[in-house]
This record gives C-alpha cells, structure tokens and sequence, in this order.
C-alpha cells in the first residue's frame, strides 16, 4: 500500500475488509470490546498484543483514520484526538513538562499562540516567539539550555506565511530537538513536511481533513526519525511508573513518541475523538487529493481577480506571482497553495464589515476548509483575544479579509466577490 502513489493512498488506504465485512470503514460507536479471557486483555493492557480494549485509547474507526492519514503524511504512526487544540497541546506536553521551554514562530493560528502563550506557560512551560523570516542565528539565539522543540506552521493562519522548512529544520538539528509542524492548511497533498526536516505533524482535522465542516477533530503524527535518547528527553527514555516501568524508546524504538502519547496522554487527559469523528475525517481524506487540487487552482483565480479590482489594497497568497512567499511556496507545495487567501479592502475595517453584508453565496462563518467558499474578519473574531501588537505580529491587519475559498464554479465566486466590491 506504501507503493501507491498519493491519490491512490487517498481513496484505498488502509482499511482492507476481511471476507464478509463491510467494504467501508464502519463506525463502531462502541465505548467496549468483549473478550472472553482476562490473560488476553492482560496482554492488551500491557500493549503486547494490539486490538482495542476501552474507546477512550483507541477504537477501529479511529484506528482506520489514524492509519489513512499516518500513510499520507508517511510516518510511523499517528494518534486522533478531539480537537486540532488538543493535538497542538498533546505534541508539546508529550516532550515537555513544567521548566521546560519551546521556540515557536510567531506567525500561528490564535488558538495555537494562547494555548502556548497563556494555557502552557501556567503549566510551567516557557515559550519564546520568533518572527519566522528571522534568519538562522537570530532562532538559535532564542535557544536556552531547557528548549525542547521548535514549532511552526506549513502555511501560517492567516497571515499566509509559508514556512521555510530549510531554516526551521537546521536550527533544530543544530539544537538537536524535534521540529513539529502543524500542517492543517497544505494537508499532506500540498506538503509532506517530513521530507523537509519535521518530526512531528499535527493537524485540525476539522479544516481540511473533514472539508465539509460537519466534525471537530485533530491529529498528531509522528515521522519517526527524531533520537529521543540524546538526554533532554528522560521522559521517553526512564521507565515511565504510571505504566509499570515502560521504557518507550526500549519497547518501541521509532514509534517511542506517539506510543506514549496513546497510553499516557490519551490515557490520562483523555482527548478522545469520538468514533462517528473519526469515520466523517477518515471519509474527508478519501477526496483530499481532489478538494484540494480545485481550492488551490480557485484561490489563485480569486487572488488573481482581487489583486487587478480597485477596491482592493493588497492580496496575499503564496501561489500569486510576486506574492512575498511565491518562491517558497513553489519550492514547498509546488501542486498548489491551498485555499486561503487574504485581502486588505480600500476603507478599512468598515468596509470590511461593509463587503461582507453585501456577500450572497459567501457567507461569514469562523472556519476554514470546508467546500464552500466562505469569510471572515480575523481581527475581530478569531484572533479578537490577542491585543494589537500581538495582532500585527501575527500578521493580522485592522483591514484583513481572509477568504477560504471553497470548490464551486469559480465564475460564480468572483461574480459574488465583483458585486459586493462594487456595492461598497
Ligand atoms: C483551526 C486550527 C487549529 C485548531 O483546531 P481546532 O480543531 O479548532 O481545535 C490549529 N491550527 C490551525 C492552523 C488551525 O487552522
């Protein structure tokens, strides 16, 4: 199944149904699974054998979706949780724990800056944010003895950042800590950050791997290919007594990190993403490769017309000639630049507001991903929490529009867009 190419991955990866059972990944909505001998769930409990005993660590839907998605981005194995918060949370607190300290770019979804801004640091846990167009020194001087990660996102939301994986990746090699990438806004079509240096993956499975906004979830994965056992670590290295004196790397080699995530995390946080979650994300990645393809090639045509209107001051989008992250954007996602593009409307916030009620087709929702093109004002909704510096330093303008732009005709999306510019 490894050799198929990427489409192929998408719509026949991985559940293989045995002779008689259900063609389609099935939702076992189930909290249990009964056996008949307690040796046997012994042998569960102290992962020798697999299989699910309690939905809250795992469960045969979710299972199917870890294992499609684990396949597309190419790693070693991959644990779902309720929330893109969760897994953002879960792929820190997985390597760090209270004096511990993390570089992450400054250029990240609201959500991910407080959790890591607020939520973390009263755990204990230190960040320090840097511009991610700094250059390689000025990152590494963000280092301290207790750094034990660097962060980032593919495409930054919404300031439509790419990341430069080269810089990023040196300065953790050279660190010698992993690289977590949330990759929710390229998805795995777009850019498998694995090739370029990252360890870890997380998503917001809600985007664009469910892209029909019916379901809450996210995703971690891990590549694999990060040493634990370097000292900074002891946590996966030391035996773990919550788990009888486990040692993740001992026991489980490559997949040492995302093993314990399940059995320690997932065991006693429980983030668990419900198995109907599951089935909906699972279901969204078997036309990935298409929605992605068309949310790409419309947000170029879109970026294209906006940036040629009057009423319009500037357009951001990798995939636009002469955008400042055309270059990095074909290096990284040459297949397209996904669906997210932002605007600065002449007039200011009003007449951002103004556009916005003049929109029929598109309407504003606090989204992004799904197959209708929809829009937002993020200085006053999603990133409303952060004050106005940290807004600017997040690449969020008073007059900002961000559009995802879904995968209608795109004569019919420009014509909405034209009518309402013209309104206002
Ligand atoms: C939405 C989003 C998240 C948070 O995901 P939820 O599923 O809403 O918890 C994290 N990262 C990015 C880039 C997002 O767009």
């Amino acid at each position: 199944m490894s050799d198929y190419q990427f489409n192929t991955k998408c719509v026949q990866g991985t559940y293989r149904p045995k002779p008689g059972e259900p063609r389609v990944l099935p939702i076992v909505q189930s909290t249990t699974f009964s056996y008949d001998d307690s040796d046997y769930v012994a042998d569960l409990f102290d992962l020798k054998v697999g299989g699910s005993f309690y939905t809250r660590i795992g469960n045969p839907t979710t299972d199917g979706f870890e294992g499609k998605m684990n396949l597309l981005e190419g790693g070693v194995g991959a644990l779902a949780l309720s929330s893109g918060q969760s897994a953002s949370m879960f792929s820190i607190i997985n390597i760090c724990n209270a004096g511990d300290h993390v570089i992450s770019s400054s250029s990240i979804y609201g959500g991910t800056f407080n959790l890591f801004d607020v939520s973390l640091r009263k755990l204990g846990i230190d960040f320090t944010f840097v511009d991610p167009d700094a250059d390689l020194d000025e990152i590494l001087s963000c280092a301290k003895p207790n750094t034990k990660a660097i962060f980032g996102e593919t495409i930054a939301n919404p300031s439509m950042n790419v990341l430069d994986f080269e810089k990023f990746a040196a300065a953790a090699k050279k660190l010698d800590i992993p690289f977590i990438v949330d990759n929710t806004l390229a998805t795995p079509y777009l850019c498998r950050p694995f090739e370029h240096g990252a360890n870890i993956i997380v998503h917001s499975s809600t985007k664009y791997t469910d892209g029909h906004a019916t379901s809450v979830g996210g995703i971690v994965v891990d590549g694999g290919t990060f040493n634990w056992d370097n000292g900074k670590f002891p946590g996966l290295v030391e035996p773990d007594e919550s788990y009888h004196g486990l040692k993740y790397v001992e026991a489980f080699g490559p997949a040492a990190y995302i093993v314990k995530a399940r059995v320690q995390l997932l065991r006693d946080y429980g983030c668990t993403v419900s198995p109907f979650n599951a089935f909906m994300f699972h279901l969204g990645l078997e036309t990935l490769h298409l929605r992605m393809e068309r949310h790409s090639d419309n947000a170029r045509k879109l970026a294209e017309f906006l940036s040629g209107h009057p009423k319009v001051q500037w357009v951001k989008y990798p995939g636009l000639k002469g955008d400042p992250y055309y270059d990095l954007g074909q290096k990284y996602m040459p297949k397209g630049a996904s669906g997210i593009l932002s605007f600065g409307i002449k007039g200011g916030a009003k007449a951002g507001k103004d556009l916005i009620k003049h929109l029929d087709m598109v309407h504003l929702v606090v989204h992004l991903g799904d197959l209708r093109t929809s829009i937002l004002h993020p200085a006053s909704t999603t990133h409303r929490q952060l004050n106005e510096q940290q807004q600017i330093e997040a690449g969020i303008y008073p007059e900002m529009i961000r559009v995802s732009v879904g995968i209608e005709d795109i004569e019919d999306i420009i014509k909405d867009f034209d009518k309402a510019l013209n309104a206002i």
